[in-house]
């Protein structure tokens, strides 16, 4: 079956169409323009779905094909489950919008609609570093902070669909105020933002993350790297123990950092039951591509 993926983000939006065999027949990518509204937004996707299925369309008669070519879509924020309704996003004129439902009345099929983080997750399991893994934990740790669960191939979203909801998860019940309303989430500690504002309120200094790992030799470096080791073992030592994937792949920009491949993964063996030190900790495979392609395998 062809799949059309689209991967709405805050910046641009991409789309991509599947062959059978989910290798890569086209791809395109416009900016989101988020200032011009919602309207314009969902037209930009509308026409991005039409020009891959016409392509599409074109492929399937030549081989005589008549099956349905899926469509799946991920956001960058979160959505009821059983509404569809868009709670949280960066791109903000989306909030309140029943973006599933919206597309599916302009273009008469149904859509899945996921997650960045669950998209992620599912391409990773499928096509990237997670290949041959019964049970995949993907994390992206970016300018937000999420995961996604999948087994067998398929994503676990659970009976409300905050299933993977990692970033939101609460390491410390004294800690600050995260966005989401909860205190002392993940997100407001090992995210991209939340790392550079750590810094600063160390060293009086605002410089990206790039630039902070220039200063390893600084005392307040070590600090630094110590309580973001600390939090990424706390958080990810809490899933191994409750779900025990057989591998946790990282993305997202803060998972560019050497580090938490060899001392960040100890720092989380040492937290788990029995401290069990065999599960794999790596890096995605898929890089920028990993979220459209995972919203094209929803279906
Ligand atoms: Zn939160």
């Amino acid at each position: 079956m062809h799949k059309i993926g689209i991967d709405l983000g805050g910046t641009k939006i991409e789309s991509v169409l599947l062959d059978d065999d989910n290798s890569i027949i086209r791809k395109s990518r416009v900016l989101t323009e988020k200032q011009k509204g919602y309207n314009f937004i969902l037209d930009s996707i509308v026409s991005q779905i039409k020009e891959m299925s016409f392509e599409s369309e074109r492929l399937k008669s030549m081989r005589n094909l008549k099956e349905e070519t899926s469509i799946g879509i991920g956001i960058n924020g979160t959505f009821l489950k059983k509404t569809g309704t868009v709670t949280h996003s960066s791109t903000d004129c989306i909030i309140g919008s029943n973006l599933k439902y919206d597309l599916e009345s302009k273009l008469g099929q149904k859509i899945s609609m996921e997650n960045d983080a669950n998209c992620f997750a599912m391409a990773e399991a499928n096509l990237g570093s997670g290949q041959g893994f019964t049970s995949v934990f993907g994390v992206i740790m970016g300018t937000g902070v999420g995961a996604g669960i999948v087994i067998n191939g398929k994503l676990f979203s659970g009976k409300l669909g905050v299933a993977g909801e990692w970033g939101h998860h609460s390491i410390n019940p004294n800690g600050k105020k995260c966005y989401c309303g909860n205190i002392g989430c993940v997100d407001t500690y090992i995210s991209g933002p939340s790392l550079e504002l750590r810094w600063h309120e160390l060293t009086g200094e605002q410089i990206p993350l790039e630039s902070i790992l220039n200063f390893s030799s600084n005392v307040n470096f070590k600090q630094w790297k110590s309580e973001f080791l600390e939090n990424f073992a706390v958080g990810l030592s809490n899933v191994i123990n409750i779900i025990d994937p057989d591998v946790i792949i990282l993305g997202g920009g803060v998972s560019n950092i050497p580090f938490l491949y060899n001392e960040g993964k100890e720092a989380v063996y040492r937290k788990i039951v029995g401290h069990n030190m065999e599960t794999p900790i790596i890096s995605n495979k898929l890089g920028d591509s990993s979220g459209v392609i995972g919203a094209a395998l929803l279906n």
